[in-house]
């Protein structure tokens, strides 16, 4: 990739990314943090290029193998309410996808793990991430519903897919104190959860909004 294909032109220059932002600012989003990343990063890298005109439309978009990329209103909404009661050392990210969350997350916090079960899929992230230049990102070929026990306790975990209830795996690899968001549901009623681990053993939910997720599947795909 060259430096202009980089930078955008045209429907994926600057100017359109700036008005993406403004949008998110507009439709409630307050983290200037997160807003910052999100002018910074260029989204139409993360999708083929045919695909690449809509990069900063609001919308989720496909990348092949029956996923897609989040839209970024809900990338937005999801890491500032990770980020709200302070700044995360330690977080896990399920379902790296095209790697767009991940490179979002990773310059606002510590250390980030990502899962993906798609290998196919991770090595394209894998590739992006290395064109950032994001250094403080691990990745992983694994079923996430499990989590990922070796790099836990983790101060956050955000998942981008959804399972039918909250695994009990991904709330013991949570620090006491620390944040899981997580859409729950089937493939027509999504919630989006944030459970906080108060103690060893107690937790506290509580549902933001309704949302739509590709499903949490389990085992990989090579
Ligand atoms: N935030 C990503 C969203 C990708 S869609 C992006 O912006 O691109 C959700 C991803 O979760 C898909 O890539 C899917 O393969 C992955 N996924 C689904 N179930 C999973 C599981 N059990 N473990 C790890 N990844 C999973």
């Amino acid at each position: 990739m060259n430096d202009q294909q980089l930078r955008g032109i045209g429907m994926t220059s600057q100017r359109t990314r700036d008005r993406l932002i403004n949008r998110l600012r507009d439709q409630g989003i307050k983290d200037e943090r997160v807003l910052e990343v999100m002018r910074n990063t260029p989204r139409h890298i993360f999708i083929d290029e045919a695909l690449s005109h809509r990069a900063y439309e609001d919308t989720a978009l496909p990348i092949g193998y029956n996923q897609t990329i989040s839209q970024p209103f809900i990338v937005a909404r999801m890491t500032e309410m990770l980020l709200a009661e302070g700044e995360l050392q330690r977080v896990l990210e399920v379902g790296t996808g095209s790697g767009y969350q991940t490179s979002i997350l990773a310059p606002l916090v510590g250390e980030l793990f990502s899962v993906e079960r798609i290998k196919p899929l991770q090595d394209k992230a894998r590739q992006r991430l290395k064109t950032l230049e994001l250094k403080n990102v691990q990745l992983k070929h694994t079923d996430g519903g499990m989590g990922w026990a070796g790099k836990a306790p983790y101060d956050g975990i955000l998942a981008a897919c959804a399972p039918e209830e909250v695994p009990e795996e991904l709330k013991q690899q949570l620090a006491v104190g620390g944040r899981l968001i997580i859409p729950v549901g089937g493939s027509e009623n999504q919630e989006l959860k944030l459970v906080i681990r108060l103690s060893e053993d107690e937790f506290s939910t509580e549902v933001l909004e309704g949302v739509k997720f590709v499903p949490l599947l389990s085992g990989t795909v090579r």
